[in-house]
């Protein structure tokens, strides 16, 4: 008997319109814009895809854009590929012919070799649909800190565009071009943030007795905060809880009414979540009455953590292998404690988030560095992949 070998390769017009995909990848990298500011950007994906003859709906969430393409086996399963708009306030180092144009802002995050790989494959999957279904093209904005995603869940998009699933995929620095990686439950960590405002009593320094001393209080709140992800959560889970700012007085002989911390919390458990949430307001509260303060906790949770279902995570291997082969497929990558907003997506419909190999992290070219570029040598293969997996959900 013969060994079945998975056979993996590109999809020919990937390859042969890969310097049409580049082009557009520079030009979007030289014009980045930030949160919900996405205005040229969305301009030029709204007309990409109206070029290539796709229903095109613009202004979802402000600047979002989706395109729809029928197949022509007629109607069937529908499906959502996301791709994020955004770039960073970062000013860019890396003294490339296309570095960004717009002072202080950068694409750091590789969305736009995002928006041009979906962009590539809605062209090629226009001049021939042959599947049956439909596959929405979702482009979001915002999708650093401030939840362009859940926006555009909020605004309706699954109710005027009801996938049955929906995809998402980052670049990864770090893993190899021509790998993927992905998994079933959590890809990506919940990103909260909180703020513990501790009050106590301002007073001359040299009289501390006088006074209620909140720096105090702060520096023990600080060291009981670690005990949370130490004591209260099972060894065998996660939980990262960071202070990242820390603001009290204004100069050497005054101790002042309030000391505030600020800092984030990453979890990938929602149960986890719910803990450590619960624990570091008792643990604030607690500790400032200690040192007859009190504290108040503001504490926001941003976005869920990224967690794949294992229906659609079996669909996007299959997809993936087709395109990189089954055994460049990592299939247990240790999740990343970063966040995600596509994590609104998932939350609202069953899917899955992968990783595409982006090449070596030489010279910095790490996520969110001021000396990263997305390698265009990924291009083609995050094209393959879109494409193979709406040939693996919408088969005719
Ligand atoms: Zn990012
Ligand atoms: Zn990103």
């Amino acid at each position: 008997m013969q060994m079945t070998v998975s056979a993996s390769s590109l999809h020919p017009r990937a390859t042969q319109l890969v310097d049409e995909f580049t082009a557009w990848r520079h030009h979007l990298h030289a014009h980045p814009e930030t949160a919900f500011e996405e205005k040229l950007t969305s301009a030029f994906v709204a007309e990409k895809l109206q070029s290539f003859g796709l229903e095109v709906k613009t202004g979802i969430a402000r600047t979002g854009v989706v395109a729809t393409l029928q197949g022509k086996g007629g109607p069937g399963k529908r499906i959502g590929l996301r791709a994020d708009m955004d770039a960073l306030d970062i000013h860019e180092t890396t003294n490339l012919p296309y570095a960004s144009k717009h002072p202080g802002k950068m694409h750091a995050c590789g969305h736009d070799g995002h928006m041009t790989m979906l962009l590539g494959a809605a062209k090629i999957l226009a001049e021939n649909p042959d599947f049956t279904g439909t596959v929405d093209f979702i482009f979001q904005p915002a999708e650093e800190n401030e939840g362009g995603g859940r926006e555009m869940v909020e605004e309706g998009l699954f109710d005027s565009h009801p996938a049955d699933a929906v995809y998402g995929m980052h670049n990864w620095p770090g893993r190899d071009v021509g790998t993927m990686a992905m998994k079933p439950g959590p890809m990506m960590a919940s990103y909260d943030i909180f703020e513990i405002a501790i009050e106590g009593r301002g007073c001359h320094a040299a009289m501390p007795h006088l006074g209620r001393d909140p720096i105090t209080a702060a520096g023990q709140v600080l060291l009981a905060l670690q005990t949370i992800p130490a004591r209260n959560v099972n060894p065998l889970q996660s939980a990262v809880i960071s202070p990242t700012q820390i603001f009290a007085g204004d100069t050497w002989n005054v101790i002042p009414d309030t000391a505030t911390i600020r800092g984030t919390v990453r979890t990938f458990a929602p149960d986890i979540q719910d803990l450590v949430e619960d624990r570091l307001k008792t643990v604030a509260d607690a500790t400032a009455r200690a040192f007859d303060c009190t504290a108040r906790v503001m504490y926001q949770r941003r976005y869920p953590a990224t967690i794949n279902s294992e229906a659609e995570t079996a669909i996007a291997f299959a997809a993936a292998s087709r395109v990189v082969g089954a055994d460049q497929i990592d299939q247990n990558p240790e999740p990343s404690m970063a966040s995600e907003d596509f994590a609104f997506m998932l939350n609202a419909k069953p899917g899955s988030y992968v990783w595409l190999g982006n090449g070596p992290t030489d010279g910095n070219c790490l996520l969110h560095n001021a000396a990263y570029d997305f390698n265009d040598d990924a291009i083609p293969y995050g094209v393959s992949y879109w494409i193979s997996l709406v040939e693996e959900c919408l088969s005719v």
